[in-house]
């Protein structure tokens, strides 16, 4: 197979940034794509800078077209996309007696919607090239955690689904596997106050908070062709927190 190709959603920061350029470090093309394309520059350019090949891709990756749009685009311009890392994400917590439909719909939307509609996407090309890596971003909250029944429960989805795609797709040659962050230092948990996060630090057994790149080491592993033999897994990245 010639050069290999990845895309990454939610990759214009965070964790899914750092897992863009591990990736292009390990030798692949990769589509970063994220909700404005424009967005994606910073990505893309520290992935150009150090010699690789990136492809900023705009899309919502809860909207149908826009997914097969952008899949297809990537597939003209990169090549074949063989490694789908599906990270993009949003949280509103609140606690169930405040959470609103619209709370739920979002979450649902961009989580489960989008790494749907994103394999779906993408297995055509895997299934074509008898090769292929999913890794679904889950959460250490997929255990449980107050104030977020939507996050939680689309994180616990991502994991059945990975499941069942390493079921359906295995014959296939392709992997599906989910890894499970704890609490990793980005924009989404910047949020939080200086007590809760001390809060969670003192249930860190490793005893610091998680960097993007933790994360990406990981899914770098899990896209690998050394991890062709692992699939249907949940690897749980978190300092040794477990929630419950
Ligand atoms: P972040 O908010 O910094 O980045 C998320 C990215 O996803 C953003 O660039 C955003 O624009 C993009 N995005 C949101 N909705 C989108 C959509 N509909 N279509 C395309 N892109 C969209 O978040 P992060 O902390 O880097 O989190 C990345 C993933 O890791 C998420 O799935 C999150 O749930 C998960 N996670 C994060 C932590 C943590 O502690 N930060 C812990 C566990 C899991």
């Amino acid at each position: 197979m010639s050069q290999r190709v990845a895309v990454v959603t939610g990759a214009a920061r965070g964790i899914g940034a750092a897992i863009a350029v591990r990736l292009a470090a390990d030798g692949l093309a990769v589509a970063v794509l994220d909700l404005e394309e424009s967005a994606c520059a910073t990505t893309v350019g520290r992935i150009t800078d150090a010699g690789g090949r990136a492809l900023a891709v705009g899309a919502d990756v809860s909207d149908a077209a826009a997914v097969n749009a952008a899949v297809e685009r990537v597939a003209s311009e990169l090549g074949p996309p063989v490694v789908l890392v599906n990270n993009a994400g949003v949280i509103r917590d609140n606690l169930l007696f405040k959470m609103t439909d619209d709370d739920w719909e979002t979450v649902m939307a961009v989580h489960l919607r989008g790494a749907f509609l994103m394999s779906r996407a993408c297995q055509k090309y895997m299934v074509e090239q008898r090769w292929g890596r999913i890794v679904n971003i889950s959460s250490t909250s997929a255990l449980g955690n107050r104030g977020q029944a939507n996050y939680s429960t689309a994180k616990a989805g991502l994991q059945g689904l990975a499941k069942t795609l390493a079921i359906e797709l295995g014959p296939f040659g392709v992997t599906a596997n989910a890894v499970a962050p704890g609490f990793i230092e980005t924009d989404m948990t910047k949020a939080l106050s200086q007590q809760q996060t001390d809060a969670l630090m003192a249930q860190i057994p490793l005893g610091r908070l998680g960097r993007p790149e933790d994360i990406a080491h990981a899914v770098a592993y899990l896209a690998s062709p050394q991890a062709g033999y692992v699939t249907g897994v949940e690897l749980h990245v978190n300092g040794g927190m477990y929630m419950n």
